[in-house]
């Protein structure tokens, strides 16, 4: 189920408390408004009563879709340099729900689940849009190094990610967003879907990085830079 938390909270703007339902997890089985409420970027947007000042809480959620198949731990963006320990701590957790310790019909839906580990909404929101594509994220992630190895000119600021925004309707485009470290768009690539499907029809060629990038939950080119 969709679990949520009645928190007190300090509105930056004014400083003022107030209480704020903070969620703890998503069940987009049942509640598919809140995985549209992700997708819109609209998801545990808080207004102050009394300022009307308006911020949104960073995420520190499991998301559970089983039809879909997925299960998402998603933490921070301020956490990812630490995501050596988060991934190990969720990994604990997920095995705790749905695997050794849990019951026969628990490690069953467990088996069916890909498990990731995302920090921020924009990289959440990316896991959903992907697997709703149909696309393999790992192939994603080295798309990914490919595009930023050739924005070396100027060199990217540092810090600054790439996440899938969009897929066109008729899916040869896929959206991208260039984002500095604390989540500000940049600027936009619209990146023919064909790279990715050059990436998925050389696994020989990608092995190697495609071993270090599935190594974990954490599938993301971050895993590669950051937290070292
Ligand atoms: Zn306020």
């Amino acid at each position: 189920m969709s679990l949520f938390n009645p928190t007190d909270l300090s509105c930056p703007h004014c400083g003022q408390s107030f209480s704020f339902d903070l969620c703890a997890s998503v069940n987009a089985d049942r509640r598919p408004d809140l995985r549209q409420a992700i997708l819109d970027d609209t998801f545990q947007q808080a207004t102050c009563p009394h300022c009307q000042g308006s911020f949104r809480m960073e995420p520190q959620l499991s998301y559970l879709d089983v039809g879909r198949g997925h299960w998402v731990a998603a933490f921070p963006r301020t956490q990812v340099d630490d995501w050596k320990a988060v991934e190990a701590r969720a990994q604990e957790g997920f095995n705790r729900s749905y695997g050794t310790g849990a019951s026969a019909a628990e490690r069953e839906l467990g088996a069916s689940l890909t498990t990731r580990v995302v920090f921020s909404w924009d990289a959440l929101r990316e896991k959903l849009i992907a697997f709703e594509a149909g696309l393999d994220d790992v192939a994603l992630e080295e798309l990914k190094l490919l595009l930023m190895r050739d924005m070396q000119e100027p060199p990217l600021p540092l810090g600054a990610e790439l996440r899938l925004t969009g897929v066109s309707a008729d899916g040869t485009e896929l959206a991208i967003s260039v984002l500095d470290r604390t989540g500000q768009e940049l600027e936009s690539l619209d990146v023919p879907r064909d790279l990715l499907d050059e990436i998925t029809a050389d696994p020989e060629g990608w092995a190697e990085l495609g071993a270090s990038l599935r190594a974990g939950a954490f599938v993301d080119v971050q895993r590669l830079s950051r937290g070292q």
